[in-house]
C-alpha cells in the first residue's frame, strides 16, 4: 500500500498535468484570437486619401468642442495646421498620419477612409449593396 507521501506526489504530479492543459488551452484560445483578429484587419488608409485630407487652421472658436488631438491628448494650439476628416473630426497633421498609416478609420468614431486594397474595397461595396438590397426589401413592404 502506497504511503501518504506517495500518494501525495501522485496527487501533485496529476495537477500539474491539469495545469498544462489548462495552459496549453489557453495558450491555444490566445492564437486563435490573433489569428481572426489578423484576419479581420483593415488595410491602411490610400495615400490618395491621405493626400485628400483637408487640412485646416485651429480656430478655438469654431473647434471650441474638439480643443485637443484625440490621438496625443495634446491641446491644440492657435493657428496651428491640422487634418480634418470628412466626419469632421480634426487631429495634429502629425498624428494622424501616423494612425492612418496603420488604420482607415478615424480613431474617434471609426469612420472609413479609402484604401489601397482592392479586396478589402471590393467587400466593403458588396457589404454595403447587400445591406442596400436589405432597405429595398424592407421599403417594399412598408
Ligand atoms: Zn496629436
Ligand atoms: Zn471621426
Amino acid at each position: 500500500m502506497a504511503s501518504y507521501h506517495d500518494e501525495h506526489a501522485a496527487d501533485k504530479e496529476d495537477n500539474e498535468e491539469t495545469v498544462l492543459a489548462l495552459h496549453r488551452e489557453y495558450l491555444a484560445e490566445l492564437q486563435e484570437e490573433f489569428n481572426r483578429s489578423m484576419h479581420g484587419l483593415k488595410p491602411p488608409t490610400s495615400r490618395t486619401a491621405l493626400r485628400d485630407i483637408e487640412v485646416v487652421i485651429y480656430n478655438s472658436v469654431e473647434h471650441k468642442d474638439c480643443a485637443e488631438c484625440p490621438v496625443c491628448q495634446d491641446d491644440f494650439n492657435a493657428e496651428e495646421q491640422l487634418f480634418k476628416l470628412e466626419c469632421k473630426h480634426i487631429f495634429h497633421k502629425k498624428c494622424l498620419s501616423e494612425w492612418l498609416s496603420r488604420h482607415n478609420t478615424c480613431p474617434l468614431c471609426r469612420h472609413e477612409l479609402l484604401t489601397d486594397d482592392p479586396e478589402y474595397e471590393e467587400k466593403k461595396l458588396d457589404e454595403k449593396n447587400k445591406s442596400r438590397k436589405k432597405e429595398n426589401v424592407y421599403s417594399m413592404y412598408s
